[in-house]
């Protein structure tokens, strides 16, 4: 769900070889808050784009990829002297999932308010079941302060959040805690008549 309202320090457009490296740089090196938009579907820019059969590196794949990350440099095996288009996507989305590059430009695409021509408060208004608003009391992507804006905009929903300090990761077993919390939550919610 999108946020109403959010700042960020810098904001890249695209995810290709530069604004994987602006983001990973800005983000990591001097700590700021970062969101990157990119008009494809994933990472890889020109190796996203271009798929056409034969579409492969001119340069060698022992310089064609990123130096700054020395073990993967090392590890990375490419079957190719120049590698064809699927190896090199590949291998940057692999550079994205390790450096969790990803996290910060996918969420911005789920567009709620498409079908309200942006309007967000119409297009949660519109919402008839009962809601429960359940985010984790912090969260570097979801702060509670994003989802407490959206919560009152949806009718008759509650304010629930989950504590815990692993942010959304909680939900990926990290916080066995968070998780009950949840199961409380949604029994709650299941429970509740209509
Ligand atoms: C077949 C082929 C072979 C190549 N071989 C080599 C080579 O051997 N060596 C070499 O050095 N270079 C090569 N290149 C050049 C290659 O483009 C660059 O090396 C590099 O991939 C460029 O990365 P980039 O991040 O700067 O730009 P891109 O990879 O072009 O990424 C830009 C991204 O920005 C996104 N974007 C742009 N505007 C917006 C917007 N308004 N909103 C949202 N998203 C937006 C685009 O969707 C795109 O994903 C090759 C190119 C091709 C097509």
């Amino acid at each position: 769900m999108v946020g109403t309202a959010e700042n960020f320090d810098a904001i890249v457009i695209g995810a290709g070889f530069s604004g994987m490296y602006m983001l990973k740089a800005l983000r990591d090196k001097l700590g700021l808050k970062v969101r990157v938009y990119e008009a494809g579907e994933t990472v890889g820019g020109t190796w996203y784009w271009n798929r056409y059969p034969g579409a492969r590196c001119d340069s060698e794949s022992y310089i064609y990829c990123f130096t700054w990350d020395k073990q993967l440099l090392q590890e990375w095996e490419w079957s190719e002297r120049y590698p064809e288009q699927p190896e090199i996507l590949r291998y940057l989305e692999y550079v994205a999932a390790r450096h969790d590059l990803c996290m910060a430009w996918k969420w911005q695409r789920g567009d709620v308010s498409r079908h309200t021509d942006g309007d967000l408060r119409a297009a949660l208004g519109r919402i008839t079941a009962k809601t429960f608003i359940m985010p984790m009391s912090s969260d570097m992507f979801f702060p509670p302060a994003d989802c407490q804006a959206e919560w009152r905009l949806i009718p008759d929903a509650e304010f629930r959040p989950i504590q815990t300090i692993d942010g959304h990761l909680a939900l990926f077993g990290a916080d066995t805690d968070a998780i009950s919390q949840l199961d409380k939550h949604l029994g709650e919610l299941l429970a509740t008549k209509i």
